[in-house]
């Protein structure tokens, strides 16, 4: 992979970029998906957001590379620390981490999201988290994607400001995503499918195990997970 030919997974978060927006991609690492987005003419330009320094430098001297440097800005710092108040950004990438560490730069970083308009996230784990934290802040998901790239299967949540979202999602769509659910794209039934396996040998494990009110409580938790996940593949 790099700027000229992204993988599957970045190539799928870039579809979800508004065209002309001011971007910026947080845990940019390479810089690969501003680089490729600029060089397209899909976005007017970005920001590369980076915690560390490998990183960053690759970011950076990926930048310099392509001689993007005027509209390209790599940013060593935390989350969306790394944005000034006022820079026109507009839509925000935020992709390859678990939804938990996505979940909490958002949080940090909220003051900064005022203008931004679109939100393009791709949580390796965890996405749950990520649609619970969207709606509990008046975002309101517009799409969806899943794809399955070197045996990884990956989602890609859309997502846009709503003012005041009364949008609701029940606990399948929770989990398991709203467009995703109606979809149920093969890679879908895989995934779920899998890990209701899964569920069901730890669930068989945890049956063998000595009762106590912990071991109960997981034991419920997995079972309304499974109850989900098989009424979706019906
Ligand atoms: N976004 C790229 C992609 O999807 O291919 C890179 C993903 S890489 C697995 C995750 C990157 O996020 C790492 O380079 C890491 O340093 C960076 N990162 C982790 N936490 C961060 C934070 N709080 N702020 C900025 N970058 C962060």
């Amino acid at each position: 992979m790099n700027s000229e030919h992204l993988s599957k997974r970045l190539a799928c978060v870039a579809s979800f970029v508004p065209k002309g927006s001011v971007l910026a991609d947080i845990g940019s690492d390479h810089a690969y998906l501003p680089c490729f987005l600029v060089k397209a003419g899909m976005i007017q330009a970005a920001i590369a957001g980076e915690v560390a320094k490998g990183p960053y430098t690759s970011a950076y001297n990926e930048v310099r590379r392509l001689q993007l440097e005027k509209h390209i800005s790599v940013r060593m710092g935390d989350g969306l620390a790394v944005l000034e108040k006022d820079e026109g950004v507009s839509c925000i990438t935020i992709a390859g981490m678990g939804g938990a560490l996505i979940t909490s730069i958002l949080e940090k970083g909220e003051q900064k999201l005022a203008n931004v308009t679109r939100l393009v996230l791709q949580p390796n784990v965890g996405a749950q988290h990520v649609r619970k934290w969207l709606i509990d802040h008046d975002w309101l998901i517009i799409g969806e994607a899943i794809l399955e790239e070197d045996n990884c299967i990956y989602e890609i949540i859309g997502a846009e400001k709503d003012g005041k979202s009364e949008a609701e999602l029940n606990e399948a769509e929770l989990l398991m995503g709203p467009f995703l659910l109606k979809d149920k794209h093969p890679v879908f039934i895989n995934k779920w499918t899998e890990e209701c396996r899964h569920w069901q040998q730890i669930l068989a494990r945890l049956q063998e195990a000595k009762a106590t009110p912990e071991i109960e409580m997981k034991k419920q938790t997995l079972l309304k997970k499974i109850q989900l996940v098989e009424e979706a593949l019906l």
